[in-house]
């Protein structure tokens, strides 16, 4: 049975809104019969909910005087493109009104001098691909749903893609974003901003604290070469293997794709060619570069090492239309299985990629103790699994097996150190979810980020938190325990919150200026705070705890053949080198953090998963926060192998300004402003 939402909007006041939004976008552009609602009731998910009317628009210039509004009058809405999202986020649970934003489809400049693409929200990822190609450059998320998902979509999932792998998702991808806030005011966000990166927060938001405008899009050159290959394998657990391989060699490649025989056969229904009987999984491997040599070279080792793994044969596309197909059959398995059932359900975790083959005998449990037939697709090399399960929603048996089977799933990924989502987002599909994974504090920061920007909960409501706060239990998850020393600092934390003592944060005190931390506050030292706590070399990351001096990590990760990403002027601790926000890039090698708040509570965020959706992106707006929101005890980092050391980096603006949304975060997280509490105090916080 799908998931039904009811009405509660009441209709005597329809009337009088309709006519209100018709002086807005036009007479035509308002929709309430009831044909016209039905439409809009549904997304590619099992969720349904019937809104109480749709507002579509000509011009960007109508959403703020829309949402304007619909806030004064205390009706719910949602934003919505092509609906393709697939956890449910795209219904109004609250029977408001959907603002369909498709038509706002203008692609308003391509700069191949800057590398920046500037769209609207409704823009298809497809066409602006096609429009990038013909200056000879491409924006790199590519969901496998681009020929109709839209840009704004995209970015509130924080959408992937095969070429994610190398180039980053959508948030890796965005350079500046003009929002409309829930209340109707106007906002742009960049990376460039001052203050800690409150940009951060709406990739992956599900649409739920504001709505994007428009926005500028990272693009880059076509490489020069791509190489395409596909490896035959006896069983889908030797393609992942491989997969490891692969990444241990050294070698990103632009895609690293895995599918299994059903996916396959079903992708190839009806075409000519059929794949030999003793393939049971295949492998897609993209390469590319600007230099030949350097190509051919990765060729042979990826060659090499797909053998070694027991690759049965291995096929190089001779040229575009062979690579064409070779992809055919990748982005037509979801289709294939779409026709060949009335419903597929597409779950969507990630795991540490090491652990993706115990996360796959696991999961082939699960089908079949469920009884499902599945197609299983990977975006192998990112960790990320889409158990694709096919069944009839007509059969209410059947669903609730397979909805029994997707929470097993996502209890699975959880318990290896995963996450619920890699890229299709929480919505309402995955809200109970989020309390296996998160703390009930870690929740609650989320919470009043939510009621930060919109506390009358009308955008997008009921998405992505839990609603009811009924405490169902965090599950054991593979992660690190708590040092002594960062157990000392959290009681500390929690003495000095009941006395009201304020704390300056220090962590080596290069970035510290003595002067000017006035008397009233007490210096926290996160010296002693400095292990490496785990250092995974075929997932490429360290973690390690905040006081690590940047100097000692780099020794370490040299003396085992491997490096990190950071410029190599850069000096202090890791903890420093995020709340200071030192370099542009370091939101990329992020990928998880433990957080000791100013109570003594303990937040984690991501850890060794190379894509995470699933809560708000509090990891990234860490960086520039200065120590305002909470002391940084342990980091996670993508590493690579030694010699591929990145050299450019860009230094962000001027990290130590505020401005009022600032103040309404440290709120959230700090509201008695005890953690370096001078730092923010000329906007008078506590
Ligand atoms: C066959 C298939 C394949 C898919 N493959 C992938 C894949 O490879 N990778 C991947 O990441 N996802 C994939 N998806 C999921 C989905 O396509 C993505 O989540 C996509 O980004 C949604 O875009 P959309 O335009 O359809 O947005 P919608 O579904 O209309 O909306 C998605 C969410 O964004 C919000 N929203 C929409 N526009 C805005 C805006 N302008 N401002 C703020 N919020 C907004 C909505 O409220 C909703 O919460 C796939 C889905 C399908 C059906």
């Amino acid at each position: 049975m799908p998931l039904q939402f009811t009405f509660m909007f009441k209709r005597k006041d329809l009337e009088g809104i309709r006519e209100k939004l018709a002086e807005i976008v036009g007479e035509e552009n308002v929709l309430t019969g009831e044909l016209e609602t039905a439409l809009y009731s549904y997304d590619a998910s099992m969720a349904r909910a019937k809104p109480c009317g749709v507002a579509h628009f000509d011009s960007p210039e109508q959403i703020a005087p829309v949402v304007k509004l619909l806030y004064d009058n205390k009706i719910h809405f949602s934003p919505r493109a092509a609906g393709t999202n697939l956890s449910g986020g795209a219904v109004n649970l609250k029977g408001g009104f959907i603002l369909n934003l498709a038509r706002l489809d203008k692609i308003h400049q391509i700069d191949t001098r800057n590398g920046i693409a500037v769209v609207e929200p409704g823009v298809v990822n497809l066409a602006l691909q096609e429009e990038l190609e013909k200056f000879g450059f491409f924006y790199a998320p590519d969901p496998a749903s681009q020929k109709v998902s839209t840009i704004g979509g995209n970015i509130a999932e924080n959408a992937g893609g095969p070429q994610c792998l190398k180039y980053g998702v959508t948030s890796d991808n965005l350079l500046k974003l003009e929002v409309v806030l829930p209340d109707g005011s106007e906002r742009t966000f960049s990376l460039d901003d001052p203050g800690f990166e409150l940009m951060s927060l709406f990739p992956q938001s599900e649409g739920t604290l504001g709505i994007v405008k428009k926005a500028w899009l990272k693009i880059l050159p076509i490489p020069k070469y791509i190489k395409t290959v596909a490896a035959h394998f006896p069983s889908i657990e030797d393609s992942i293997l491989a997969v490891t391989g692969i990444i241990a060699e050294g070698i990103i490649p632009r895609s690293l794709e895995a599918m299994d025989k059903f996916s396959i056969q079903a992708a190839l229904k009806g075409l000519e060619r059929k794949i030999p009987e003793d393939t049971e999984a295949l492998l897609l491997i993209e390469l590319d570069s600007d230099d030949l040599e350097t190509l051919e070279k990765e060729l042979v080792r990826t060659g090499e090492t797909l053998k070694k793994n027991r690759a049965l044969r291995i096929e190089t596309a001779k040229d575009e239309k062979e690579r064409e197909f070779l992809w055919k059959i990748r982005k037509e398995s979801y289709p294939a299985l779409a026709r060949m059932s009335p419903n597929v359900m597409v779950e969507d975790g990630a795991v540490p990629r090491p652990l993706l083959p115990r996360a796959l005998k696991e999961i082939k449990e699960i089908l079949n103790s469920y009884k499902l037939k599945a197609g299983l697709v990977f975006h192998a090399g990112d960790g990320n699994l889409h158990p694709n399960v096919i069944f009839d929603e007509r059969d209410l048996e059947e669903t609730r097996r397979v909805r029994k089977a997707g929470h097993e799933i996502l209890k699975t990924c959880i318990k290896l150190g995963g996450t619920i989502s890699g890229e299709h987002g929480v919505g309402v599909e995955k809200r109970a979810a989020m309390n296996w994974l998160y703390s009930q504090e870690t929740l609650e920061i989320f919470r009043k980020i939510k009621a930060a920007f919109d506390p009358d909960n009308l955008l997008n409501p009921d998405k992505k938190i839990p609603v009811s706060k009924n405490q169902i239990p965090k599950l054991e998850r593979e992660e690190p325990g708590l040092s002594d020393k960062a157990k000392d600092l959290l009681n500390e934390m929690k003495f000095r919150d009941k006395t009201g003592e304020r704390t300056a944060i220090s962590g080596s005190g290069s970035k510290l200026n003595p002067r000017e931390i006035p008397g009233n506050c007490k210096i926290l030292k996160t010296a002693g705070l400095d292990k490496v706590i785990d250092l995974d070399r075929e997932n490429f990351t360290v973690t390690a705890e905040a006081g690590l001096k940047i100097s000692e990590l780099r020794d370490l990760l040299r003396r085992e053949k491997l490096s990190v990403d950071i410029p190599e002027d850069l000096n202090g601790t890791l903890g420093g080198m995020i709340a200071s926000r030192e370099f542009r890039e370091l939101r990329s090698l992020l990928l998880g953090a433990d957080l000791a708040l100013a109570g003594g509570d303990l937040i984690r965020l991501g850890g060794k998963t190379m894509k995470d959706v699933s809560g708000y992106d509090v990891l990234r707006m860490m960086i520039g926060s200065r120590g305002t929101l909470a002391l940084i005890l342990s980091v996670t980092l993508k590493i690579r192998a030694a010699g591929s050391q990145k050299r450019d980096f860009k230094r962000p603006g001027e990290a130590a300004q505020f401005g009022d949304l600032h103040l309404k975060i440290k709120q959230v997280f700090d509201p008695r402003n005890l953690l370096n509490p001078w730092i923010m105090q000329d906007k008078r916080i506590g």
